[in-house]
């Protein structure tokens, strides 16, 4: 008779409980659009409108985003910290194979899913997993808020986003809680009245 790693109750010969076991799947199969909206909660927002279309003709490119390093400094590591989780399950069940290369948060937290019965079952160190997993949860959801706001497309960005007057076109949606709308793709923000007068009068046909 072992005791979960997690909750401390009886688990029959496994590491982690029945319980614990759905709630870790559960979690794994959240983190990736948890992730999503934590990085858009804190990616820095451009500014309004009007600097967007003086940014055509102003001389040098654009400063690119780099996501990688916004994730390392904002999302609280959590993509390093479960693929760092999949490099253990898989040393300790094969430890012939070589490490998995990096494939992405969604990629990872798919795989642990897919793994989850033998990790339960031959994992020591499932209980750990499963209490990281659960804290990387929770603090995402203190800044994205719980459950996770659901999002309504409301059209498409017409920010110019090159020299050559190329429009953005992502779509732009929206959430009950925003006073404003932010483009995910350009981060271009539209607020006021007049910036959403702007938005609906330029829309390609057929969208509103
Ligand atoms: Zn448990
Ligand atoms: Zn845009």
């Amino acid at each position: 008779m072992t005791l979960c790693g997690l909750c401390g109750s009886e688990a029959g010969d496994r590491y982690l409980c029945d319980r614990d076991t759905t709630n870790l799947a559960e979690r794994l199969a959240d983190l990736p659009t948890l992730h999503d909206e934590l990085v858009q909660c804190l990616v820095p927002r451009r500014g309004g409108w009007g600097e967007i279309v003086s940014t055509k003709n102003a001389a040098g490119p654009r400063s690119p985003l780099d996501e990688n390093v916004l994730d390392e400094m904002n999302s609280g590591n959590m993509a390093k910290v479960v693929h760092s989780w999949r490099v253990d399950v898989q040393r300790v069940r094969w430890p012939q194979h070589s490490a998995p290369p990096p494939s992405g948060l969604a990629a990872d937290c798919r795989w642990l899913a897919m793994e989850l019965d033998w990790i339960g079952a031959h994992y020591p160190a499932a209980g750990d997993l499963a209490r990281e997993v659960r804290t990387l949860e929770a603090q995402a959801r203190s800044v994205v808020g719980d459950p996770v706001p659901r999002r309504k497309v409301v059209g498409q960005c017409i920010a110019v986003v090159d020299a050559q007057g190329a429009v953005c076109g992502a779509d732009i949606t929206h959430q009950a809680s925003e006073s404003r709308l932010t483009c995910r793709t350009c981060h271009c923000v539209y607020e006021g009245q007049q910036d959403l007068l702007l938005l609906l009068h330029y829309q390609p046909d057929g969208v509103v």
